[in-house]
């Protein structure tokens, strides 16, 4: 066992300059460019040195994709992410918020969760390991995957310093299948409340559009149909009414979108959300209390000029801006 932690700790060190920059020059990343030096997401500072009191979220990659069941890939999803997010970053006051995110909210990005290669046991321990020592910080965490397995070690990471959670999810598939020991990318959700993590009578599932027990589901679903058909207040409302004050993780499957917004994901599944659409929810539901924050199953492999990856990168900013409303 202490064999394991000097691992983590050597892992977790490794890159690190003396001030915990994840480069060489800390100030590279400050490149308002759309195209030159692209190392982290938004050109947010590269840096593992969270424990500055004026810092309130920090940006976190994890690049795993072994609990996928379809097309693999996701792994280089943080990585397709932050290069589409440089479009991003000349915009100080991103449209349509009426702020400047910068004199709201401070945020670095951490850089990558490192782990053993094909060892997922090692994954979550590590991610574990680091959402916990952020979210005890007081920071708010926006993780980008990875597949959506990620999620489960992220929510294990975060009920320490928020207790049990309810989820806000957003997805083509409720990832609550009753698999019994299996652990992949589509029973995270049906552990997750069998592990205390979180509360399926205060959750809700947007853009589910593939077969689930309708009779029998913990979690409330406002299906695709219904996402596309009634108007994206009502779909606000409802969301509203299921969560009230209670603190909740949002974590957005970018197969939520129709794959005509996200073709580069694992399992796409036709008649999806539109980005327009999902990013007007999730402004309506921006000054809930909402702790924690990822976009997954980002696969660029099967992207089409950066679409998926655009897309993930302006949800992961809208994170940002959700988390900076409330300041
Ligand atoms: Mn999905
Ligand atoms: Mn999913």
């Amino acid at each position: 066992m202490s064999n394991e932690n000097e691992k983590s700790v050597q892992l977790a060190d490794g890159a690190l300059m003396a001030d915990g920059s994840l480069v060489p020059d800390g100030s590279l990343t400050a490149d308002g460019s759309i195209y030159a030096n692209v190392f982290s997401f938004a050109g947010l500072p590269l840096t593992r040195d969270i424990d500055r009191a004026d810092l309130g979220a920090v940006v976190m990659g994890i690049p795993y994709d072994l609990g996928t069941s379809g097309r693999p890939g996701a792994r280089s999803g943080p990585n397709a992410i932050r290069q589409a997010s440089a479009n991003l970053r000349w915009e100080a006051q991103r449209w349509p918020w009426d702020f400047r995110l910068s004199d709201r909210l401070q945020a670095v990005d951490y850089g990558d969760i490192e782990f053993s290669s094909g060892d997922s046991t090692d994954m979550l321990a590590r991610v574990t390991e680091h959402t916990m020592r952020i979210t005890g910080a007081g920071k708010t965490l926006i993780s980008l995957g990875g597949d959506h397995f990620v999620t489960l070690a992220l929510l294990r990471g975060h009920v320490g310093a928020h207790g049990k959670l309810a989820l806000i999810h957003f997805d083509a598939h409720t990832d609550s299948y009753d698999e019994h020991e299996k652990y992949d990318h589509g029973s995270m959700f049906y552990h997750a409340p069998k592990e205390g993590l979180i509360d399926p009578a205060r959750s809700v599932q947007i853009g589910i559009r593939t077969d689930h027990d309708r009779t029998n589901h913990a979690y409330q679903v406002i299906d695709a149909d219904q996402a596309n058909e009634q108007s994206v207040e009502d779909t606000v409302r409802a969301i509203r009414a299921r969560v009230g004050e209670s603190p909740a993780y949002l974590s957005f499957d970018i197969d939520c979108l129709d794959p005509a917004f996200a073709p580069g994901t694992g399992t796409p599944v036709v008649g999806g959300l539109s980005t327009a659409r999902a990013l007007r929810i999730l402004r309506g539901i921006a000054d809930l209390n909402i702790v924690g924050f990822d976009v997954v199953e980002v696969l660029p492999a099967y992207d089409q000029a950066q679409i998926t990856a655009l897309a993930g990168a302006s949800l992961a900013l809208e994170f940002l801006y959700m988390r900076a409303s409330r300041s």
